[in-house]
This record gives structure tokens, C-alpha cells and sequence, in this order.
């Protein structure tokens, strides 16, 4: 069945043809690699949907010039599949979009096309042990010598991380610099002399996470993304982009939760009659759908005022991403109270989306953050007026 927010007005012909050709593809190429991780690690997993997703040109998609609408409309029905599905495409466009928004022709040239057929695989390096919400905090430092910048410094939770063929890495150009000025983002090839994957780090759902050092880590002046001392913004106008599709990948989350949770609480019978037939289930029904709908319109005009031209979407991105993670929890969350002891069975779906949902509202900008965001958004906005 057609979903029927595809109705909306956010959507052109082009996104419902879009959302059409996806399910298909989903369900028989994407159904048919194995995702439980029972036969292969995340990482070969991972890496076998990166090539599956590129082969069916749905990466296409994840290199300039983006249409926000289309990438979320992909991550939510990616992440209604499995959130390994979606995070093998959200990663290909965070770890690419520096290169995309700001790379000099060289760099597009030599990264974006293999990144959108699936070839090399992307990731997305900002965060440091001591550099979590406080970005600018990064001590990973870029020395220029000559025609080259040499890196030392640690990087952790780096998505992608071990696995991926290059990294769009934030380190301080400027050593006299403090807070977010005086960064620049180089990209790293995986082999460069230096580079190191310190440790493979497990979370409680597939995502390949590990933490890197870069130890005299040369890399070419060319390699640098952008003009030096830019690089918070370009960290920022990139978060600007995939905040909302995060957004998107919890509200996959939820949409699948409620599609396993309608059938069984009209089976699931006690006291003599349907859970469904009880008030208190329906009301918990209904506060399930109005969040993911609300969530869905957030996401959405986020997404849709970006491609009408916005140069920033900052404060209506950082609503979507709050809103969306928060409620796709809670409606998870539901889903397993309405399974009853079934839903917290290992390998069921309700248990799989309990875990996979957990982490989208830390990163990317914890709800915190985007709390942060929001508010001095409000503040500026009454002041200007
Ligand atoms: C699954 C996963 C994948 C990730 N992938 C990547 C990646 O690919 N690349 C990358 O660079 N990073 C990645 N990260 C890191 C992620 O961006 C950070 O975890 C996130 O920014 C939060 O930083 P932190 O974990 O250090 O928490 P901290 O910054 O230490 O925050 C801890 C708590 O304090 C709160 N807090 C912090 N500051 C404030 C404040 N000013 N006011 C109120 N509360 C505050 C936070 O909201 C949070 O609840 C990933 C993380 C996870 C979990």
C-alpha cells in the first residue's frame, strides 16, 4: 500500500516514483543479504550493502546536488527494512558530503563518482575522546610542512571506521587558534603511512564504529577540503543536510514498529477479547501514529525548505532530528509494551528496532544539542524582531 503522506504537498511525482522503484529493490536485492549477522561480521555485511545499493544507483542519490526530500525519503525506507540498510547509505553522503559542498574539482573527481557507485566506501571524522558535543574542543592537530599537512591526534566513534577507503578528517591547521576556528577537513585514504585503527568499537545494534590515530599522518596540501580555518563550517553545513534524514531514519524506525504492532494486537487476545478491542491500547495506537506523523512533518519541511534553496536549514533540521529520534523512541518503546515478554525476545523485530533506534538521538548533535541549537535560534530571532 502506498503510504499516504507521500500525498503531501512536500513531494513531487518524481519522490512517489521514486518511493515506488525502492520497494522492490528492497525487498528482493537488499531482503536477500542477510543482515542478523549470523553468517558475516557488520563490517563485510555493511560493505555488501554499500556495493548492492550502488550497483542499483540508489547512491546516486548521496553525491551533490542533493535533494534532501529524496535522501530522506531513502533513509526511512532503508531503516523500515534494517538500520545496517540505512546506515550503509547515510554514511556514503555524511562522509562524502564535505567533498560535495566544498571539494576543490580534483577531490570530486577522484572520490564522488566511485563513492556513488559503491566502489569506496565513506566516512566522517570530527569526533574526539575529549571533542563530543564540544566540537570546539578538537585537538587533532594539521601541521603545514612544505606541500603537506602532517596529522597527529585520536579519533573515535567514526562510523564506517576500519571499513571505509577514505575519511573527511577535522583537525586544527591554525596551532594558534582556539574553540571552532582554525580548523580545516582533509581527506585520508585508509592506507596513508600514519593512519591506524586503534580499536573496533561494539555498540548494542549493528554499526560499525572504531576509534583512529593519526601518528605524523602526512597527507597533500590537495587533500584539503575547502579553504583553510573553514572547516567548522564545513562540518556544520554538512550536519545542516543529513540532521533531517537522521530525522528520517527514526521515523522508519517508528513506521515499522507500528506496522509489526497493528497486526498483533488485533490477534494477541486476553481477558476474552482483542488487545486492539481494549481503550487503553488504542489510545496508546493513536498517540503512536500523531508522533510519527508529527515527526514526518518535521522531517519533511525540514528537507523540503532546504531544496526550495535555503542556504541553512540549521534551526528546522535541528527540530526534525530532535523531534523524530525522541518520538521514534518512545513509539519503539510502546511497540515492545504492546508485544508484552515477545517483544523483548532476542531477535525479534520490536527487540532489533528497541536497540537500533537508541543511538540516533546522540548522534549527529545529541537532543541536547539540538536543544541548544533550537533556543538560540528563537533567542536571535526575537532580538532581530
Ligand atoms: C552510533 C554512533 C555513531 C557515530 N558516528 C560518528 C561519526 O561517524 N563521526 C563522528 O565524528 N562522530 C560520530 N559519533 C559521535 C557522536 O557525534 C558523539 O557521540 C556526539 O556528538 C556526542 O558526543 P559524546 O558522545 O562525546 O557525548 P558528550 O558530549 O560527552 O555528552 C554527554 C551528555 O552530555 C550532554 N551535554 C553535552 N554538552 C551539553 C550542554 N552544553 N548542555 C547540556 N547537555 C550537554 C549531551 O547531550 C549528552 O547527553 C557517533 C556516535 C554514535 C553513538
Amino acid at each position: 500500500m502506498r503510504p499516504d503522506f507521500l500525498d503531501w504537498p512536500f513531494f513531487e511525482d518524481r519522490h512517489r516514483t521514486l518511493h515506488r522503484e525502492l520497494g522492490p529493490f528492497v525487498k528482493d536485492t537488499l531482503g536477500a543479504i542477510k543482515t542478523d549477522g549470523k553468517d558475516e561480521d557488520e563490517r563485510a555485511t555493511c560493505a555488501r550493502l554499500v556495493k548492492a545499493l550502488g550497483e542499483g544507483g540508489w547512491l546516486q542519490h548521496v553525491v551533490a546536488p542533493f535533494d534532501v526530500r529524496t535522501l530522506c525519503l531513502i533513509r526511512e525506507t532503508l531503516s523500515h527494512h534494517h538500520g545496517l540498510a540505512d546506515f550503509a547509505f547515510a554514511m556514503q553522503g555524511l562522509g562524502s558530503a564535505p567533498i560535495s559542498l566544498f571539494g576543490s574539482d580534483a577531490l570530486k573527481e577522484r572520490y564522488l563518482g566511485d563513492t556513488a557507485s559503491g566502489k569506496q566506501i565513506a566516512a566522517f571524522a570530527l569526533s574526539e575522546p575529549d571533542a563530543g558535543s564540544d566540537v570546539g574542543a578538537i585537538s587533532t592537530s594539521a601541521t603545514p610542512d612544505q606541500d603537506t599537512y602532517v596529522l597527529n591526534g585520536t579519533k573515535t566513534w567514526i562510523s564506517n571506521g576500519g571499513l571505509a577507503d577514505y575519511y573527511v578528517v577535522f583537525a586544527r591547521s591554525e596551532a594558534e587558534a582556539t574553540g571552532t576556528k582554525g580548523l580545516s577537513a582533509f581527506v585520508v585514504d585508509k592506507d596513508t603511512p600514519g593512519l591506524m585503527i586503534v580499536e573496533e568499537i561494539e555498540v548494542i545494534a549493528p554499526h560499525p564504529l572504531a576509534k583512529l590515530a593519526f601518528e605524523d599522518c602526512r597527507v597533500a596540501r590537495t587533500q584539503m577540503v575547502g579553504e583553510p580555518g573553514r572547516g567548522f563550517k564545513i562540518a556544520m553545513a554538512t550536519l545542516d543536510i543529513f540532521r533531517s534524514t537522521v530525522g528520517a531514519a527514526a521515523l522508519g524506525f517508528a513506521r515499522r514498529a507500528l506496522d509489526e504492532t497493528v497486526p498483533r494486537v488485533e490477534s494477541r487476545q486476553q481477558f476474552g477479547q482483542k488487545l486492539a478491542d481494549f481503550q487503553l491500547t488504542q489510545a496508546r495506537l493513536a498517540d503512536m501514529l500523531t508522533a510519527i506523523d508529527t515527526a514526518a512533518l518535521l522531517v519533511y519541511r525540514a528537507a523540503w525548505t532546504k531544496d526550495q534553496g535555503a542556504e541553512r536549514v540549521t534551526k528546522e533540521s535541528a527540530m526534525a532530528k530532535m523531534y523524530a529520534t525522541e518520538a521514534a523512541q518512545k513509539v519503539v518503546d510502546d511497540a515492545v509494551q504492546l508485544f508484552g515478554a515477545e517483544g523483548v525476545v532476542k531477535g525479534s523485530v520490536v527487540e532489533r528496532l528497541y536497540r537500533e533506534v537508541r543511538a540516533l538521538r546522540i548522534y549527529e548533535g545529541t537532543t541536547e544539542i539540538q536543544k541548544l541549537i533550537i533556543a538560540r535560534h528563537i533567542r536571535q530571532e526575537y532580538k532581530n524582531a
